[in-house]
């Protein structure tokens, strides 16, 4: 994971959990629409649509996705922001569409 303070994009990697992300972000001014229970992990909660305290004031975290690499059924690996209808997918039915191993999230103050 890291932040990118010129873009205010959070690029999480595969494999994470909210509990890993939160840690690593308390100790910067910045934070993503995460999940409510840390052990949740990012990529089925995130492409599921993703139901964050902050929801009430920015809406569902999938919506927070600029682009995600996405590695097809037939082995292809894209990134989502290059279709505009594949990364629209991706935000809440994103499991159904391939693995995504990488996304770069909109941060939040
Ligand atoms: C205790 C608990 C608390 C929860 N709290 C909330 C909440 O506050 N808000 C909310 O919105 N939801 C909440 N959920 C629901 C949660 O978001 C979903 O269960 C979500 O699918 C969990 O994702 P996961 O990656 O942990 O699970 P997994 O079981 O690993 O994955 C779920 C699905 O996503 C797919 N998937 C996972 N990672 C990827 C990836 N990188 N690329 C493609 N497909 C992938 C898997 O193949 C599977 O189909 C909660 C669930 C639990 C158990």
């Amino acid at each position: 994971m890291h932040y990118d303070s010129t873009t205010n994009l959070v690029h999480l990697g595969p494999g994470q959990t909210w509990h890993k992300v939160y840690s690593k972000l308390s100790s910067l001014p910045v934070t993503v629409l995460g999940g409510r229970v840390g052990y949740v992990g990012v990529g089925g909660f995130t492409l599921g649509g993703g139901l964050s305290y902050l929801a009430n004031m920015y809406g569902v975290a999938a919506d927070s996705i600029v682009d995600a690499q996405v590695v097809l059924a037939g082995g292809g690996i894209v990134n989502a922001k290059d279709d505009e209808e594949l990364l629209f997918a991706l935000k809440g039915a994103g499991h159904a569409f391939g693995g995504t191993p990488f996304s770069p999230f909109a941060g939040f103050f």
